[in-house]
């Protein structure tokens, strides 16, 4: 059939100089990258929207940022997403059928999909209020404020996720010492937010993990612990919820490699079917504009069935060959010290970082960062590069920041590369 063999060799051939056309993009030679590795595997054969409307594509060397869109899907994430896209379905049925099947891998009595880790706090707020009240959706949050409606937590785990809570109408309880919080649990209670990550180090909070469930259960309120960028270990996505927080959430888009715009909630069972009711496609609901497309629920069961057959210390292992292959590049750099710093618990992942002396090199780690973003391809260098501000990350004005775990195939060369030529004067 005629017809057929033009459109594929047209297609082929549009695959082809689109990807060596990339490869040049990148400086490398298309066959320095693995397809087996890449994520890209699955490259496009139709238009290239990010070319069409001008958007630079960049090179991650940051980690998973929401805002530089955190991770791309592993391959056969893509075409599990590619493939629901083919058919409509009841998103009810596939709501609840994806739930179903991710407690059952996660090892939790119940889960839901959402639009986020942040949409997942938002569910888990409105759940505990409708479980504390007897609360319909339709009075969620218009007449919270005459209703049962504090969260409790430490004023250390304050941050801007607050939000999330706050827009169910929900007020928060700030507490510091153990006394304090044994006080602050209430009728009026309705649930304890922890924040996972925010545990331990010298801004950590005075209350640990199995302190605050032990007295908010002897109290009779649920706890929900935001570990959205908690994985790695794989096995933080059963541990928290083994341990008895009532419900936990998870970021999809981030370490999972799923959708950037699906999270889980996962949790007991009477709360996440209070949260489903408060979910889309329910209209009158606090999570109707936190709708997850048929797409993206099928994007995060897959990755959760391809992160279950992810090995963490293969991935370590092979985030470090990536590092090293960066200090390599810039050892013998004027006055460069290297080292590797794994934060304990959030983006639990290998950072490199480059300490030099800007007045002998000539740059700055901040106008090192500038000179990389500027060029082509673009590199995102850690927010933490060139600043002490940023909680979890010891950096300082005179070191450049570099996580490896979402640079792709050829890329740590690149940055490598990019690094040497920008800090070395000859
Ligand atoms: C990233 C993050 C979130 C939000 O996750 P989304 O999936 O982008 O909604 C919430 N809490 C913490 C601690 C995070 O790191």
């Amino acid at each position: 059939m005629p017809k057929q063999g033009a459109d594929s060799r047209l297609s082929r051939r549009r695959f082809l100089s689109l990807s060596s056309t990339a490869a040049a993009a990148l400086g490398i030679a298309p066959l320095a990258v693995r397809p087996s590795e890449s994520f890209a595997e699955n490259a496009p054969s139709a238009d290239d929207y990010y070319a069409k409307l001008g958007v630079a594509k960049i090179i991650n060397a940051a980690g998973t940022y929401t805002y530089l869109t955190a991770a791309c899907m592993p391959p056969q994430v893509q075409r599990a997403v590619a493939q629901a896209a083919l058919h409509p379905v009841r998103l009810k049925d596939l709501q609840l059928a994806a739930g179903e099947y991710l407690a059952k891998k996660l090892r939790c009595e119940a889960a839901v999909v959402s639009s986020g880790a942040s949409a997942a706090l938002t569910l888990a707020t409105a759940a505990c209020i409708a479980s504390a009240n007897g609360a319909s959706p339709q009075e969620i949050p218009e007449n919270v404020d005459k209703m049962k409606n504090e969260v409790v937590v430490q004023k250390a785990h304050r941050y801007e996720y607050d939000h999330a809570m706050l827009l169910c109408g929900a007020r928060i309880k700030e507490v510091v010492t153990l006394e304090d919080y044994k006080r602050a649990l209430s009728p009026n209670t309705i649930m304890t937010n922890f924040f996972n990550a925010a545990e331990a180090g010298p801004d950590g909070a005075q209350i640990d993990r199995e302190t605050w469930l032990r007295v908010a259960h002897e109290h009779g309120v649920p706890c929900h612990n935001d570990a959205a960028a908690d994985m790695p270990p794989i096995e933080n996505l059963w541990k928290y919820t083994g341990m008895g927080f009532d419900l936990v959430c998870f970021s999809g888009g981030k370490g999972i490699r799923g959708p950037q715009n699906a999270g889980l909630l996962l949790g007991k069972k009477h709360l996440i079917d209070l949260a489903v009711a408060n979910n889309n496609p329910n209209s009158d609901a606090v999570g109707r504009g936190m709708k997850v497309a048929k797409e993206q629920i099928v994007g995060m069961v897959a990755a959760v069935d391809w992160l279950l057959e992810q090995s963490d210390e293969k991935n370590q292992a092979e985030y470090m060959r990536l590092t090293n292959i960066i200090v390599d590049a810039v050892k013998d750099v004027p006055t460069m010290k290297t080292r590797v710093f794994m934060p304990p618990i959030a983006n639990h992942v290998p950072h490199l970082l480059l300490s030099y002396n800007p007045s002998v090199v000539g740059l700055t780690p901040q106008q090192v960062q500038e000179k990389l973003r500027a060029q082509t391809p673009s590199i995102e260098l850690n927010p933490a590069t060139g600043t002490s501000s940023r909680v979890g990350l010891p950096s300082d004005e005179n070191t450049i920041v570099i996580s490896t775990w979402m640079l792709q195939p050829g890329e740590a060369e690149i940055v490598g590369r990019s690094l040497r030529t920008a800090l070395m004067k000859t």
